[in-house]
């Protein structure tokens, strides 16, 4: 039976409202497909093995959170995350995990936490929030696809020349309320502001995320389509609201 194994990275210190969400989302539709899958959490102090993982998932933190992770993060795992987005593995990185895929957080008070730079982006602190319900329009498999989510940060994330945005923002701040841009796309990572969690309640974009880890790992993979009713009702009542 085809198995997939899925990092959580940090899951005790970046884990904001449900982002383990994503990782039960993930799995569920994995195992309903007939995928077997293993999750393996790893933490301060924990070897990171850049060629172990299908998928890679960081939730979202503090700046407190990430300011203490940082001297575990710099360094060896700093490296082994570098090889496994350049080996292609695939991402998922929510708000302050998307931020520590990037180069450096200026906090709001001047404060620099120079991160991974996996990923052309960085981040500039603001005085002011941006929270709250929010929705983007992504392009997968050449449809437009319409996502909910929910964000609170301040943080405005700048993507670099090679990073993509994971889409256009249709209502909220998305990454930094400036230049209409939601998250990030680069080779195959996927970072979002978007907890709530992201995952269950858009399914299209969990399985185009499970799809691209799938196809990188057995070739060109098919996915079996799942009854989405109940899923897709969330979504519509989300976004309906949001319009
Ligand atoms: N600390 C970051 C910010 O406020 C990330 C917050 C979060 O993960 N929700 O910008």
């Amino acid at each position: 039976m085809d198995k997939m194994q899925i990092c959580h990275l940090y899951p005790d210190l970046l884990n904001l409202y449900g982002d383990r969400g994503n990782i039960i989302s993930m799995t569920k539709r994995l195992n309903w497909r007939g995928i077997q899958t293993e999750v393996f959490e790893i933490s301060v102090g924990e070897h990171f093995d850049p060629e172990k993982y299908d998928i890679v998932f960081i939730g979202g933190g503090q700046d407190f959170e990430q300011e203490i992770l940082l001297p575990d993060l710099l360094g060896e795992k700093t490296a082994n995350l570098k090889y496994a987005v350049e080996s292609n593995v695939t991402f998922l990185a929510i708000c302050g995990g998307y931020q520590l895929l990037g180069n450096y957080y200026k906090t709001w008070n001047g404060h620099q936490l120079d991160f991974t730079g996996a990923i052309d982006i960085h981040t500039i602190g603001s005085t002011e929030r941006m929270i709250g319900n929010f929705m983007f329009e992504a392009e997968l498999n050449h449809r437009t696809i319409e996502i909910a989510g929910f964000e609170n940060h301040s943080g405005m994330t700048f993507l670099g020349s090679k990073v993509q945005p994971l889409g256009k923002i249709r209502k909220g701040s998305g990454n930094n309320g400036k230049d209409g841009t939601a998250g990030a796309r680069y080779k195959n990572v996927f970072c979002s502001y978007s907890h709530g969690p992201l995952l269950p309640k858009n399914p299209i974009l969990c399985d185009f995320i499970l799809q691209t880890a799938l196809n990188e790992k057995f070739g060109n993979y098919e996915l079996k389509t799942l009854d989405d009713e109940a899923e897709n009702q969330a979504l519509t009542a989300m976004l309906r609201r949001l319009r």
